[in-house]
């Protein structure tokens, strides 16, 4: 099966009782932002943006379990900010699991292996010793830390942990391979690092999945590449989302400058010819969501948004109208959806009901109308039923080949910072390196928009921000 048996019957059984209630709007998935601080500055994310002057307040923990209940969304995807930085992760994670709810934690990777560790010292007997050996040998863990894991104390032994569990999944962001990924994360290092931390995963058992965004210059081949790497690494499913961020002065200089939409957007007409793969996609890998998302992405149907069933709450509380537009927070879930006119919002036929909408066909808009009906035409649920209930496309064969092309950047010593820095550092080739080092970033992975699955929307054409980031660090 795609997706695990058990997970599958809950969300189906969370359905049919809310179809069976005639409930008219209800949650799906609950996107959980218990902070947005972030160990990383994305190129674009708009969440760090959105919230710059509330990024070192967080969502006391009662207040998040308690946002779980008040929605009682079967799935909650932990998201932010970086979650892991969430002091009471941990707690987080057991409490919602209390609940008898399916945990997602989005995550950039980075903290993973730390957070794994910990997992071990608390657990740690002679029969982990094999697992902790494998994972010395793959140089996932140093001889150092296997030796701090057997010797944990009583506070390791006592701490809350995340144990691996069929109702959780890390859910690691990947944009793209080597190069495109660390430009985007404006890091080096950290493809490789989610790549150690979900190898470190698949060998503790965690299920783990990915998570990616399509930007207006991501190309379809590197996606391909993506997704057979991944697929190798026995990675257990991935999302996958068209970004898309609505900005009213670029929507100007479409109306007075007579530019082009595709200048500055990714929109509808783009995002489907991204995403004519993706059905072919979702035969040869695990792709989350319903086959109906992907008819709608590969502009085979029209679906209307259903945004209120992947709510967004934060410091702020309930977001609305949807994890993209902010018109205003609520503090209850049940007071969003009386307070809000759902129908002024998405798009119909066609029709832009408002003007930000009219591009946006991201997952947290649209993935839950495939699950609910709200377009149905006959077979959809047969359709939805067999794909998810159907076998799991077997993992890409790992080959020296693929793992060459997914690390085409620092690894090679192609590192884009490093790179840029080189050619501020020579006048000469100032001139041509540093442009071309960017320039690659131009022609394939600057984005209009950084949406989606993972974390944050935002105006993103940053690039001279990140070349003047370099050239002060140059100055230090
Ligand atoms: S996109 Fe995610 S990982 Fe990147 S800065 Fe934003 S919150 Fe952090
Ligand atoms: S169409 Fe997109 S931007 Fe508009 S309300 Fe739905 S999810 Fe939000």
């Amino acid at each position: 099966m795609r997706f695990p048996f058990a997970l599958s019957a809950k969300i189906a059984g969370h359905i049919i009782k809310h179809k069976l209630r005639k409930t008219p709007k209800f949650a799906m998935v609950l996107q959980l932002e218990p902070l947005h601080t972030c160990n990383l500055t994305c190129t674009g994310c708009g969440r760090i943006r959105e919230y710059s002057t509330s990024l070192k307040d967080m969502v006391p923990l009662e207040k998040c379990l308690a946002a779980a209940v008040d929605c009682d969304a079967p799935m909650v995807s932990i998201c932010g900010g970086e979650p892991l930085i969430y002091p009471k992760i941990e707690e987080l994670v057991a409490g919602l699991r209390e609940q008898g709810r399916i945990i997602y934690i989005c995550t950039n990777g980075v903290f993973m292996r730390k957070k794994m560790r910990d997992y071990m010292a608390a657990d740690y007997s002679p029969e982990m010793e094999s697992k902790l050996q494998e994972l010395v040998k793959a140089e996932l863990v140093t001889e150092k830390e296997a030796e701090q894991i057997r010797k944990s104390d009583a506070a390791a032994k006592s701490k809350v942990v995340i144990r691996p569990s069929q109702w959780m999944y890390w859910n690691v962001h990947v944009d793209g391979l080597e190069f495109t990924h660390d430009l985007i994360v404006e890091r080096e290092g950290v493809f490789k690092e989610c790549v150690a931390a979900i190898k470190m995963a698949k060998i503790l058992g965690y299920q783990t999945a990915t998570n990616t965004t399509v930007y207006k210059e991501t190309e379809v081949k590197e996606l391909d590449d993506m997704f057979a790497f991944l697929s190798s690494l026995n990675v257990d499913g991935h999302t996958i989302s068209p970004g898309y961020e609505y900005d009213a002065a670029k929507k100007d200089m479409v109306k007075r400058l007579g530019k082009q939409p595709e200048d500055f957007f990714l929109t509808r007409k783009m995002t489907r010819q991204k995403f004519a793969k993706i059905q072919e996609w979702g035969e040869k890998f695990t792709i989350f969501g319903t086959p109906v998302y992907q008819e709608f992405l590969a502009g085979k149907r029209e679906l209307t948004c259903t945004a209120w069933a992947i709510p967004t709450y934060n410091v702020k509380g309930w977001k609305a109208p949807c994890y993209l537009m902010t018109d205003g927070h609520y503090d209850g879930y049940q007071e969003m959806l009386a307070k809000v006119q759902w129908d002024k919002y998405g798009v119909v036929n066609g029709v832009a009901r408002d003007p930000r909408c009219e591009n946006c066909m991201v997952h947290c808009g649209y993935d839950p109308s495939g699950a609910l009906g709200t377009n149905y035409q006959r077979g959809d649920n047969w359709k939805n039923f067999k794909y998810n209930f159907g076998a799991k496309p077997k993992p890409y064969a790992a080959s020296e080949e693929l793992t060459k092309r997914a690390f085409n950047g620092v690894t090679i010593g192609k590192g884009h910072l490093a790179e840029a820095k080189a050619a501020i550092n020579s006048p000469r080739a100032a001139m041509n390196g540093a442009q071309a080092a960017f320039s690659r970033k131009e022609e394939s992975h600057s984005h209009e928009a950084h949406v989606g699955s993972h974390c944050g929307s935002g105006d993103t054409s940053e690039r001279d921000a990140l070349l003047a980031k370099i050239a002060a660090t140059k100055k230090d």
